[in-house]
């Protein structure tokens, strides 16, 4: 319907344009709307958006306290890079890394950076590794032609991604039915005088486990000191940086073990900061590689960024702040051994209906229920998937994983802050009715399970 006189003022007076309009959606509007149309356009779009309390795909924050959500509203005008501007929100920045270097045990003065999350601390940090490289190559009067880093098939599609954009040959250790993780009998073979570094995983994005962190370091520290090769360890705590010092404190993975160099984490994950935070850590100020650093003062006093980006918003490092301060350490334990009760309370339930297998409930986890299902004649975990969203609203994912456990289907679950015990209860009700479901019905159809949505999430 096209927009009479008539009907504008009716709209105008009583509600809003877009009940019968279409909505502007491929030319550059040439007239604008009121602030009202245009909010309740917006509004009504993402209305039909799914509900964040029912994904149980995603790793990243979906809720936070109201008192922190006045901080994000209070600053959102505020550009972070602008140091001389905003000298304030520079030191917040410099305290959390202090920190997060001190939750992790550097041995010394440190430094770091705040990024976007962990794919840019991981590109970042992945550069220095290749920077100081080619220094010691160079160094030692040897070629930098062909650098590689050697991580596992459980790492996030964003290890890659730095290898391909940045030249860096990816020695990528597959992974083997059953094994789901990486250690030093797997990374040993790949490592040479030309390897930048090893990146471990801490809390997959598969089954939530943690590479052998400790087995890798002490591989290379035989290497450095049988063969001369001074390999650095990165290690990707994006989920489990924030989970490890507190459900795990005695386990060693940072910068307790002497190889590790480098480490990023995700504020938007476990450091329960919504979208748009993520941290690098460096073991001692000599791991930035200083090329890497820019001065530069056009925003009215000299300053040295290390960053992909420029500007963005102030508001999310000032929410981890106050995470850091209101929490500490026993309100983020607090959090997640709730969440691990939780967890664990869920797979006990998923394994009493007989249906399902876990994968790896006995070991150090982040706080997930990863489970398969014990007799596939019937149907498969996409159809689960599918029938429990379908029926429910639930975003439970199956997916496959990395060669060469392609062939081993699971599904994932993710207990955070808001999952209380009474939706524990409902979830696993919910679970077993859409598997009594798929029995009557014989599975999900293929055009239903085409729709599905796949993948690990992120
Ligand atoms: C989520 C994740 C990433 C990417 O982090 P973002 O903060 O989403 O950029 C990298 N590695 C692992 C292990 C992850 O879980």
């Amino acid at each position: 319907m096209t927009a009479t006189t008539e009907n504008l003022r009716d709209a105008a007076l009583f509600g809003n344009r877009f009940a019968t309009e279409e909505v502007p959606s491929r030319e550059f509007p040439a007239a604008g709307m009121t602030a009202t149309d245009a909010m309740r356009l917006v509004a009504e779009d993402i209305a039909l958006e799914g509900d964040p309390a029912r994904n149980l795909a995603t790793f990243v924050t979906t809720w936070m306290e109201p008192e922190a959500q006045r901080i994000i509203a209070g600053n959102l005008h505020r550009n972070f890079i602008d140091h001389a501007e905003y000298p304030r929100t520079a030191e917040i920045e410099r305290r959390c890394i202090r920190m997060l270097a001190d939750l992790f045990h550097a041995p010394g003065e440190t430094t770091g950076a705040r990024t976007q999350g962990s794919s840019e601390a991981i590109m970042l940090g992945a550069l220095s590794l290749k920077w100081n490289w080619r220094k010691r190559r160079q160094a030692a009067g040897e070629s930098t032609a062909n650098p590689n880093l050697v991580f596992g098939g459980d790492v996030h599609v964003v290890w890659e991604k730095f290898c391909r954009y940045f030249d860096v040959e990816p020695r990528i250790v597959p992974l083997q039915p059953g094994k789901y993780t990486i250690g030093p009998d797997d990374v040993s073979p790949h490592v040479d005088e030309n390897t930048i570094g090893v990146a471990a995983v801490l809390g997959t994005t598969f089954t939530g486990h943690k590479d052998d962190v400790v087995g890798i370091n002490n591989l290379l520290l035989r290497i450095k000191s049988e063969r001369g090769i001074d390999v650095p360890l990165h290690v990707d705590g994006a989920s489990g940086g924030f989970v490890w010092p507190f459900l795990y404190p005695h386990s060693e993975w940072d910068f307790r073990l002497e190889q590790v160099h480098s480490i990023n984490v995700s504020g938007h994950k476990f450091g329960l900061v919504y979208p748009g935070i993520g941290w690098l850590i460096f073991r001692d100020r000599s791991d930035l590689a200083s090329d890497l650093v820019f001065e530069e003062n056009y925003l009215g006093k000299t300053d040295a960024t290390f960053t992909l980006n420029f500007s963005t918003g102030s508001s999310m490092v000032l929410a981890q702040y106050y995470n850091f301060v209101r929490y500490g350490r026993a309100g983020y334990s607090y959090i997640m051994k709730n969440m691990q009760e939780n967890a664990r309370m869920l797979a006990e339930k998923l394994q009493d209906t007989g249906r399902f297998t876990l994968i790896g409930a006995d070991e150090e986890q982040l706080p997930l229920v990863a489970f398969q299902l014990t007799d596939r004649s019937n149907f498969n975990e996409f159809d689960v998937s599918w029938q429990l969203s379908a029926e429910r609203g639930w975003m439970v994912p199956a997916y496959t994983l990395p060669p060469n456990a392609q062939d081993v289907t699971i599904m994932r679950a993710l207990v955070k802050e808001t999952m209380s015990r009474e939706h524990v209860d409902t979830l696993a009700r919910d679970i077993v009715d859409a598997c009594t479901t798929l029995e009557k019905k014989g599975g999900a159809h293929e055009s239903e399970r085409r729709k599905m949505v796949t993948g690990s999430g992120h």
